[in-house]
């Protein structure tokens, strides 16, 4: 299985589908958030570093993101395809992926992008806030990680792009439509 890149704003579903995938392909998954959620709850120093950037809205800084991303990887079977998940968000870590894929003889595979209208976003983020109670899920942070997703994040697409292994997904309504598009993009793929 090759790898699968899932690429969208907060709240476009990545967690959701990469789960629906897993299950479908019985593939790996890093999520970097629930990496970063993790180690929080675990008290560790990476968690007390990120647990500032998270509850304000910001980017962990690329250097600490890109070794812990090469170490999550490294801890993975080999062989089965991973689906990142949250993972590249700005250009520096799109081009360590990269190198850090080509060093171990494997590469990035296809790039899923989720999009979906903002208020719909927001909808989705204070409902999950509801039932999951995140830190920043309140729509004080959430307005900063939009801001954040469009200047430093958005902009990657395009470079996706570039590499030829861009496809878009736009919601529409119907979280079987979506799925059932993303699947046969995946088989088409493989
Ligand atoms: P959703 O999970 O609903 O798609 P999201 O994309 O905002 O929403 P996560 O991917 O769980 O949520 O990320 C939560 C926070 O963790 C981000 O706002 C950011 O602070 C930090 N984070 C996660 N991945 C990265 C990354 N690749 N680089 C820098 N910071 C990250
Ligand atoms: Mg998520």
């Amino acid at each position: 299985m090759k790898n699968i890149i899932i690429f969208g704003a907060p709240g476009s579903g990545k967690g959701t589908y990469s789960d629906e995938i897993v299950a479908k392909y019985n593939m790996g998954h890093i999520s970097t958030g629930d990496v970063l959620r993790s180690e929080i709850k675990n008290g560790t120093e990476l968690g007390k570093i990120a647990k500032g950037y998270i509850d304000n809205g910001q980017l962990i800084p690329d250097e600490l993101m890109i070794d812990i991303l090469a170490k999550t990887y490294d801890a993975l079977p080999k062989g089965q395809g991973v689906i990142f998940d949250g993972f590249p968000r700005t250009i520096a870590q799109a081009e360590a992926l990269k190198t850090m894929l080509a060093e171990r003889g494997d590469d990035m595979g296809m790039m899923i992008e989720l999009v979906v209208d903002e208020e719909v976003l927001m909808a989705r983020l204070l409902n999950r806030a509801k039932e999951q109670g995140r830190a920043d899920d309140n729509e004080e942070t959430i307005k900063k990680r939009f801001d954040v997703y469009r200047n430093q994040t958005a902009p990657l697409a395009e470079w996706f792009e570039k590499e030829g292994i861009r496809n878009t997904f736009t919601w529409t309504g119907a979280k079987e439509t979506m799925l059932s598009n993303i699947f046969a993009a995946i088989d088409k793929n493989a």
